[in-house]
């Protein structure tokens, strides 16, 4: 306590500084009983004696109350300690039941079932009237509730809520114990900044963002990671996080998973104007300041609010002597899709930390400056800059403890800076509302209209549902619509901009206009709705459309059609591109569905190449009931026809199907699991173990390679040898290890011997599917001998922008469902493929016509590269087939408009008929 008997004083002045500014009267810290064995551990762990605060260096004990060590038996901080989230969620509550100042809340479930929870703390008036807070909040967050002058009295009477969450990314292990001790302090602690803070804003929390992937680190930690001395002898981490993803959870812009969506439901009842992230990498601290390229359409009172708190935060931790807390040149303002911009993209505030950490708890030497930029960053994280005065050491020996105490001290700056500003925080938020829908009574576009009748409304269901996850509010139009861009049918949705919203629906609807192609960005530069989903959003600049009346929509439940009479010869199913058609065929998977070849029509009703038909009776039994009862909620188009169509048409039998994964890259692979997982497609994940255990073909007929790693050489020889095996296996005492796959040794890779495996997969007439980078596999190792697979150049820069595809084999049955020649694709960044001139005709199904004026939205930097490259390929092999993607039509959660060419690879997987060497029929291929 006395060795920072000077910090104290820069705090009481600091202190006093913000009380005067705020007119909140000044108080003496009284005298509290300290925790002297805490001072004392922390002053030992931590590796100098600039990395602490006077704000972190003590911790007051309260009888009764119990503090983190009383509940988990050690000090935050302690090396070789991590708590599981189970363990964090007991500290809470036992917290909670002794202050009337902290309280737990559970908010729902992850993806493996464990509890998510917000914990709020302020003070005994805060928590005893939180409803009347959150209410006060929800008023100003909808400016049309309440008028000026009552927004006014609301900003009076309200606090601002300002949350917190650590843990989002699994190995970044020590928010999730920083929080704990913040609870503890915010709730106990008698001093004047923590008193003003208390009074002033409400704190919540999220202790763990994704809990599931937090108890599989633990786990991890304690089987490997406890007996790393160095970070040269590291053993990485887990294969797994969360259930399908890792980091991508941080970029789950439409809240596929289970866990985030949690989040944003608690989110939107809740309005928090600050919510902030807690992240690790880069030294010591860096906080986000919304670096350019900045979204335009997000209100410019934030891009005042982010400097104006990362300079605050900078500021007091230079003034504590703290080195290495920087503002600037990391992360950028573009991509809306991470967790946090929930808040900025709801008209709060995303604030970010990155600190230093070192994947664990243990305490090591790091080598700081590597001599490369981290990050985005172009510079090294040691040099000095502008917005980094006092920059890191090149070495440093580094703690957990070191990382508690930046972290806390960040944090408890900015909620001095809140709770000095409080009325200013919720004037803002008031504001950033009212002038969301302000904007859209004043500028165009006034909205967007998502015409009625589109062919495969499925999708247009999606993303509408999507929008109204988000908060986003759609109407139902009760009459046909007139406006300048056209005549649009009653009962098409509206989106309309003067909505608190209509920011967010803009920037998620628009098309995306990168501002500068020199810049970098940290994420993707396109995501426009419309273009991913191949559904029709149209941008309306009429401002009639504000007057359209319409019926408010909760959510959109597209119901299935069956027309014709009963009994029918046959009931057709029409291919119009749904996503749901691999479902309707697993459904019926024990019935005999075929699919058309080519298009013909019943009455006015169109049915292309690839719809289904299902007879109306097979076994002497009548399958109408089953076919209707399917077709009905999956939102498909059915007809009973008097006769079987005379069109050639082919079985769609299922497959045996695989998905092959790296041990080292599972993140991709997550995605395609997730995606068949929910269009209900079963299939076995398979690493190298299964291959090279050798005949493939008697157990699989396809098996799919999603995108993975960088090439094909990852693929194969995927993690390096450590200097012992690394199991991930499930064990009594690791029982979140093991899950999704198991290993004796995660290590190695496939090699040799596994590309052997799938050659004769191949030749026996097995079907491989690549997607994106994985694409470089069946090219460099030979599998498809004939095709080439080359890198864009180092001046090409595409961070996924949407591009135009030309389809060039209409007919083929990868493309069912698709009526455009040219289609929209999220650019991949897949391999440049090269095909001999004399299989091009045949063998080339897609490409991209490249060049500027193909880029839909977003920023491909050197488009002439990609001209005419093969964008998908059909290469005969032996009596098999390699299909190579160079697009990942099954990317995130999110270009659900090319999912189909995926499914259609796998449901007519023995039934393609490319030129020149197939010949199925006489090869007896189909089982
Ligand atoms: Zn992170």
């Amino acid at each position: 306590m006395n060795a920072s008997s000077t910090h104290s004083r820069w705090v009481s002045i600091a202190t006093v500084l913000v009380v005067l500014v705020s007119g909140v009267s000044a108080q003496k810290a009284k005298s509290q009983q300290q925790d002297e064995d805490f001072a004392r551990s922390v002053k030992e762990w931590t590796t100098k004696p600039e990395f602490i605060s006077p704000l972190v260096d003590h911790l007051p004990r309260v009888p009764g109350i119990p503090s983190p060590k009383d509940v988990l038996g050690h000090h935050i901080g302690a090396p070789g300690k991590l708590t599981y989230h189970a363990e964090a969620v007991g500290y809470y509550r036992a917290l909670a039941a002794k202050t009337p100042r902290v309280k737990v809340f559970s908010i729902g479930k992850t993806d493996e079932g464990r509890e998510c929870v917000v914990v709020a703390v302020g003070s005994e008036e805060s928590i005893r009237n939180l409803d009347q807070y959150r209410a006060y909040l929800a008023q100003l967050a909808d400016p049309r509730r309440v008028t000026e002058e009552q927004a006014r009295e609301v900003i009076a009477k309200a606090k601002p809520i300002y949350h917190v969450m650590g843990g989002l990314h699994s190995g970044e292990t020590g928010p999730p114990e920083m929080l704990m001790e913040l609870a503890y302090r915010l709730a106990v602690e008698d001093s004047p900044v923590i008193n003003q803070i208390r009074d002033n804003v409400i704190v919540t929390i999220t202790p763990v963002a994704e809990p599931d992937g937090r108890d599989r680190y633990v786990d991890w930690y304690y089987r490997y990671k406890i007996d790393e001395k160095s970070e040269e002898e590291s053993f990485g981490g887990p294969p797994y996080w969360g259930k399908y993803i890792f980091h991508d959870n941080n970029r789950d812009i439409n809240y596929s998973q289970v866990t985030m969506r949690t989040l944003l439901d608690w989110y939107l009842q809740w309005h928090p104007p600050i919510m902030h992230e807690l992240h690790e990498s880069v030294p010591f601290m860096y906080t986000f300041s919304g670096q350019a390229p900045q979204n335009p359409t997000l209100d410019p009172i934030l891009y005042g609010e982010l400097p104006w708190f990362s300079n605050f935060e900078m500021t007091q931790m230079i003034k504590y002597g703290m080195p290495g807390v920087w503002t600037h040149a990391f992360v950028d303002m573009w991509s809306p899709g991470y967790l946090g911009f929930m808040a900025s993209n709801h008209n709060g505030m995303l604030r970010m930390y990155e600190t230093f950490g070192n994947g664990g708890a243990n305490t090591m030497k790091r080598k700081v400056d590597t001599g490369e930029a981290t990050g985005g960053g172009r510079v090294s994280p040691t040099s000095r800059e502008w917005y980094r005065p006092l920059p890191p050491y090149k070495e440093v020996v580094w703690s957990m403890r070191n990382n508690t105490n930046y972290m806390q001290t960040g944090v408890l700056s900015a909620l001095q800076l809140t709770s000095s500003f409080p009325k200013v925080i919720l004037e803002n938020f008031y504001l950033k509302s009212r002038n969301s829908i302000e904007a859209g009574k004043k500028e165009a576009p006034f909205g967007y209209v998502i015409p009625a009748g589109q062919r495969d409304m499925t999708r247009v269901a999606r993303l509408v549902n999507i929008l109204r996850l988000q908060g986003i509010e759609v109407g139902r139009a009760a009459a046909e619509i007139k406006v300048k861009e056209g005549t649009f049918p009653i009962g098409s949705l509206v989106i309309k901009r003067d909505q608190p919203y209509g920011r967010l629906a803009k920037i998620l609807l628009e098309k995306q206009d990168f501002p500068d192609q020199n810049l970098r960005t940290y994420d993707d530069t396109g995501w426009t709705m419309g273009l991913m989903n191949h559904a029709e959003v149209k941008e309306i600049a009429d401002k009639s459309i504000l007057d359209i009346a319409v019926q408010p929509v909760e959510s959109l439940d597209i119901k299935g059609t069956v027309s014709g009479g009963q009994a029918p010869a046959a009931y057709a199913i029409a291919h119009y591109g749904s996503n749901n058609m691999i479902t309707l065929r697993y459904r019926l998977k024990d019935l005999k569905v075929e699919a058309v070849e080519q298009s013909f029509k019943d009455g006015a009703t169109e049915f292309p190449a690839g719809s289904f038909i299902v007879s109306g009776n097979q076994g002497g039994k009548d399958t109408g009931a089953r076919v209707r009862a399917a077709i009905e909620p999956l939102g498909l188009t059915a007809a009973g026809l008097a006769k079987r169509p005379d069109v050639p048409m082919h079985e769609l039998d299922l497959p045996r199907l695989a998905v092959y994964s790296t041990w080292g890259n599972t993140q991709e692979v997550g995605w395609l699991r997730y995606a068949l997982d929910k269009f209900e497609v079963p299939f076995d994940l398979i690493y190298k173990e299964r291959v090279k255990k050798g005949d493939l073909r008697s157990s699989y007929d396809v098996i799919v390679v999603p995108n993975q790693g960088r090439g094909g050489k990852g693929l194969v020889y995927d993690i390096e040898p450590k200097s012992k095996p690394i199991a991930y296996t499930r064990t009594d005492r690791f029982k979140s290890l093991g899950m999704y796959g198991e290993s004796d040794d995660i290590t190695g890779g496939m090699g040799i011997a596994g590309v052997a495996e799938f050659e004769k997969f191949i030749g026996a007439g097995g079907v491989v599917v690549t997607l994106g980078s994985a694409s470089f596999f069946p090219a460099e190792f030979g599998l498809t001998r004939t095709i080439d697979a080359g890198r864009t150049s180092a001046q090409f820069y595409g961070p996924g922008p949407i591009v135009e595809a030309e389809i060039l084999q209409a007919s083929h049955p990868v493309f069912y469902g698709y009526s455009q020649k040219t289609i929209s694709v999220r650019y991949a960044n897949g391999p440049l493929l090269q095909v001999p001139e004399r299989d091009r005709g045949s063998q080339v199904l897609m490409r991209f016509p490249g060049g500027d004026r193909s880029v839909m939205s977003g920023l491909m930097r050197g488009a002439n590269e990609i001209r005419n490259r093969p964008a998908i390929v059909d290469v005969p092999v032996g009596r098999g087939r390699v299909l190579m993607f160079s697009t990942n039509p099954c990317y995130r959660w999110q270009n659900f408009g090319e999912f189909n060419m995926l499914f259609n690879s796998v449901l007519n997987f023995n039934d393609i008929k490319s030129a020149p060497k197939t010949d199925q029929a006489a090869a007896g291929q189909d089982k």
